[in-house]
């Protein structure tokens, strides 16, 4: 059988995967900023890293999954100046940074059941970590390579350059990042431009602040990550995951830190998601180019004709590699949902298959499986993989006239496959495929309706009686009912 390679960001090449301790994997994925509600773009990214943690389960590897919760230390601009995102967002809805956070932390929560995602094994914030990033700070101010200024603590990246290759992960060239920056205006406690933050002083105006060495301040962004990572998967660890937007500078930095702090550069691979894009452009919180999960369940959306399932979304997503751009459309999912019908149809067919026909058919299944095996250890090609489903579908279908192309044993051995390709690895609903329904597939319903319903209260909220009277009737057009009471909204399904 082939053997797991993973295409590392940091030497830009696809590269036998090797765990520090065998059987066992450490994944450390940066998770959302939970200052507002996440789009399909920042969804796509965990689906991503969902596969790849399903997928060395299904391999019998024992994963430590960490998977952060920024909320706090990252800024408006998303380097060392203006608000934290989640105070801004406190203020201008006139609630405590903790209820900013509890909020979008459950929608997010809602969101990654809806879509079938495994929860992590560990799922730290940063607020929960200031003990850690404060002990980090001391040990890089104590090692030579950060520096205190006026409250605040910065890496001293020209420093840390002379006998480290700053950029390596991104591919930058230190030279051309310096004559890159503006020159500091004498206003800054920065050494150099390219210095970046490991803890801030906090001004009056700063509501999330924490007592330190250096007096009230809150940590860089880039701070919680090394942190948290080397607290649950140690000095070195397996897999360092985040979409492509990260890599720099989020991740350049925290090679640095976790470099200057331990000696060691963190994850052994690092692995970057690519974007999600609407009309060619990247979906993003700040342009607000984004498509919600509660627009695209519900179809209230004018980039949709209709709703689609988390599932066919699902589906949409892993039919394209983690590594390419992926452009969201209608036309798009409507093939992905015509797609997905087939394959839970054949799977259904195959479920339904009784006895009959030789004990071996014409259609190998083992090399077929094998097939499935190499896709995916080709660093986790779910599109190949859903190819390779898809001549399952034909050998099924072929099959039906005379039980010949599987024959018994095959069938059974295929059915096995199937139903571990398309629900434990793919992630896909067991029940949206044969319409059983049991408990996994009611919770999945809640987390979505939760998000529809959420989505129709704000726009109640707002006055929109249009786009709220638009999600009820399209609801009841698919056998959901809308109920309107003091304590909210609640739903029934259509008998
Ligand atoms: P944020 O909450 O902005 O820190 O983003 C959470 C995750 O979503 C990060 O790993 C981002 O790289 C990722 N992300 C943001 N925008 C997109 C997009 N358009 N497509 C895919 N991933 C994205
Ligand atoms: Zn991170």
């Amino acid at each position: 059988m082939s053997q797991l390679h993973i295409f590392d960001s940091h030497q830009g090449s696809l590269q036998p995967f090797r765990p520090v301790q065998e059987g066992h994997v450490g994944l450390y994925v940066c998770g959302p900023t939970v200052y507002s509600n996440v789009h399909l773009g920042n969804v796509r990214t965990f689906l991503s890293f969902d596969l790849v943690f399903r997928y060395l389960q299904y391999q019998g590897y024992k994963v430590r999954y960490v998977r952060n919760i920024t909320d706090a230390g990252h800024l408006v601009d998303d380097a060392d100046e203006g608000e934290d995102k989640v105070g801004a967002r406190a203020k201008v809805e006139k609630l405590e940074p903790m209820e900013i956070v509890q909020r979008y932390t459950v929608d997010f929560h809602n969101v990654m059941r809806a879509f079938n995602t495994l929860p992590p094994s560990i799922e730290p914030t940063a607020t929960g970590h200031i003990v850690e990033q404060i002990a980090m700070t001391q040990q890089l101010i104590a090692n030579g390579w950060a520096y205190e200024a006026n409250g605040s603590v910065y890496f001293d990246v020209e420093t840390y350059s002379q006998t480290h290759p700053y950029g390596e992960l991104s591919g930058r060239n230190i030279d051309e990042m310096r004559s890159g920056t503006r020159d500091l205006d004498g206003q800054s406690d920065k050494r150099s431009p390219l210095d970046f933050a490991l803890w801030k002083k906090a001004s009056d105006a700063h509501i999330m602040r924490w007592a330190s060495p250096w007096g009230d301040g809150f940590p860089g962004w880039h701070l919680e990550c090394s942190a948290m990572s080397t607290k649950y998967l140690g000095e070195t660890f397996d897999i360092h995951g985040g979409g492509m937007d990260l890599k720099f500078p989020h991740h350049e930095c925290e090679i640095a830190q976790n470099k200057g702090a331990t000696g060691c550069g963190g994850a052994n691979v690092w692995m970057h998601a690519n974007m999600l894009t609407l009309n060619g452009k990247r979906m993003s919180k700040s342009t607000g180019n984004t498509l919600l999960p509660g627009e695209l369940l519900s179809g209230d959306s004018p980039h949709l004709t209709k709703g689609y399932s988390a599932s066919v979304a699902r589906f949409f997503i892993h039919q394209a590699h983690y590594r390419s751009v992926l452009d969201f459309s209608d036309e798009a999912l409507q093939a992905a949902e015509k797609g997905y019908q087939r394959l839970t149809h054949a799977l259904q067919t195959l479920e339904k298959r009784v006895g009959g026909g030789p004990a071996k058919g014409t259609f190998d299944v083992d090399a077929w499986q094998e097939r499935c095996l190499d896709a995916m250890n080709n660093d986790f090609n779910s599109p190949i993989l859903i190819a390779h489903l898809f001549d399952a579908v034909k050998a099924i279908q072929a099959d039906q006239n005379d039980n010949s192309h599987l024959g018994q044993e095959g069938a059974a051995a295929l059915l096995g496959h199937m139903r571990a390709w398309m629900f434990e690895v793919l992630g896909l609903h067991p029940e949206s495929a044969n319409s059983t329904g049991s408990g996994s597939s009611q919770k999945a319903l809640d987390a979505a309706m939760h998000i529809v319903l959420d989505a129709r209260r704000k726009a109640r909220e707002q006055k929109d009686w249009a786009t709220s009277d638009a999600i009820r009737d399209q609801l009841a057009a698919g056998g959901i009912q809308v109920k309107d009471g003091p304590d909210g909204s609640t739903y029934s399904i259509q008998e």
